[in-house]
């Protein structure tokens, strides 16, 4: 049979590169967006929209309501660690009741599996580098505090009712679709290597570097990009885990990275040396929640659930997004 998955935020980045997965793979696909970040250009044509917030539980129980779902994949959240740590409550408020009251429908409505997009956020300034599951959490802003209180409600839904879930932790999701046909377009764009690529296009000024003191080979901060077409895969990964385990496995926790870290230097570097241009650069204060060091140890998910990421090399996650902003001049816009 069929199966058929609700995909919140599913056509925003990650989101709509999971979306297009599971069309290819035949699933019927239901994504609940409010359009704020997420584009409907971004979607296939066969796929079902509903313009709701994940918060209006009215608009949840109508989407839900009298049909069977295989699972929920949960994208949809405010997703900026230096926008939260300026609106704290905000994120808290948002993504937290957002995401409670989307585990609460998913509890009335029997859905079997839930899937979360969790963050590295939630490991603060680790004490080991790199980082496994169970390292210590302290969340170094609001907005990943407010992912480990979607994580806690996600245990207390599985145990007491049943709930199987996934907590997906990705470090740094970046590269577009390789055929090019989606990608990443946030409005305003925060994140690093769309932004040096765009610097390099010359479409913006200089690129600022947020920190040049922290404690790193180079002095600007280390993270591991991951491409979005392995971060999709991995949520196939986990969900066969939630399809396949015993009474006793029902929920997993994976860190989903390449276990490589690059500075800030490091990706400039490479967009230099994979687009032939030079870019523009200027040296700035630290941004308040940046952690200096975030690298997975993501083996877990290797030994249990078999993934492979098939874009390890960020030369490889540069090249795909230098594809997209090339042929996307202005994002979405263009279509
Ligand atoms: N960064 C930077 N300049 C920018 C944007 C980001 O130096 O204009 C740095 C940021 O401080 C962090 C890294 O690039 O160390 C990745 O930031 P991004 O916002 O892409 O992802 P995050 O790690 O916050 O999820």
């Amino acid at each position: 049979m069929t199966q058929r998955f609700l995909v919140t935020g599913g056509a925003g980045y990650v989101g709509s590169h999971m979306v297009a997965l599971l069309v290819a793979r035949g699933a019927r696909v239901t994504v609940i967006d409010d359009l704020r970040q997420g584009h409907r250009a971004a979607l296939p044509p066969d796929v079902e929209l509903i313009v709701a917030d994940i918060a209006d539980q009215a608009a949840l129980d109508a989407a839900m309501g009298g049909r069977e779902w295989h699972a929920i994949i949960h994208f949809a959240a405010l997703s900026l660690v230096g926008e939260s740590m300026q609106q704290p409550m905000r994120y808290l408020r948002e993504n937290a009741s957002g995401g409670f009251t989307l585990i609460d429908a998913a509890i009335r409505h029997g859905v079997p599996r839930f899937i979360l997009s969790s963050t590295a956020n939630l490991f603060g300034e680790p004490d080991l580098v790199p980082i496994a599951e169970d390292a210590p959490l302290r969340p170094s802003s609001p907005y990943g505090e407010s992912k480990l209180m979607i994580e806690r409600a996600l245990h207390w839904a599985g145990q007491r009712h049943g709930l199987r879930h996934a907590c997906l932790r990705y470090f740094n999701a970046a590269g577009a679709d390789p055929d090019g046909r989606i990608g990443e377009d946030h409005d305003p764009e925060t994140h690093l290597i769309p932004l040096v690529i765009d610097a390099a296009l010359g479409r913006r000024g200089e690129l600022t570097v947020f920190g040049t003191d922290y404690p790193t080979p180079d002095g600007t901060c280390i993270r591991d990009y991951v491409h979005v077409t392995d971060l999709c895969a991995a949520h196939l990964c986990a969900l066969s885990q939630l399809e396949t385990a015993g009474k006793d496995a029902a929920s997993v926790i994976y860190n989903l990275g390449n276990g490589k870290g690059h500075s800030v230097r490091e990706v400039i570097a490479t967009v230099e040396a994979v687009s032939g241009l030079t870019v523009p650069v200027r040296y700035g204060d630290r941004r308040p929640g940046d952690p200096a060091v975030l690298v997975a140890a993501s083996g877990r998910i290797k030994a249990e659930a078999g993934w492979q990421p098939r874009y390890g090399e960020l030369s490889d996650i540069v090249r795909t997004a230098l594809t997209w902003r090339k042929a996307h001049q202005g994002g979405y816009r263009d279509r």
